[in-house]
């Protein structure tokens, strides 16, 4: 893995900690907060601080059911309505067998 600001292969691994010396962790936009509590929809965070210009990378731990989950769409994810609207022939199919 390269330096994303200056190309170095200078990365040195580490953990970000907020001011009460918590691990931070990335909360999941569908999962409620209530359950983020409990560690329900949250992944940790592997961070990485380039020693050639003092840039830091962060990435997400995701689960292995994450990209089934996650990679349908490629892009950003439609809404339901748009998921829908997008196979108007298996609409057609449903609708002929109906009548
Ligand atoms: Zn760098």
């Amino acid at each position: 893995m390269n330096c994303l600001a200056c190309g170095s292969e200078s990365l040195v691994g580490g953990t970000v900690f907020d001011s009460n010396g918590s691990n931070l962790n990335f909360k999941l936009d569908d999962a409620p907060v209530w359950k983020s509590l409990f560690g329900v929809g949250t992944r940790g965070i592997r961070t990485n601080g380039c020693v050639h210009c003092g840039h830091l990378q962060l990435a997400v731990d995701f689960t292995e059911k994450d990209p089934q989950r996650y990679q349908q769409f490629e892009g950003e994810q439609p809404g339901l309505l748009e998921r829908i609207n997008s196979e108007p022939g298996e609409q057609d199919t449903k609708m002929r067998e109906v009548f």
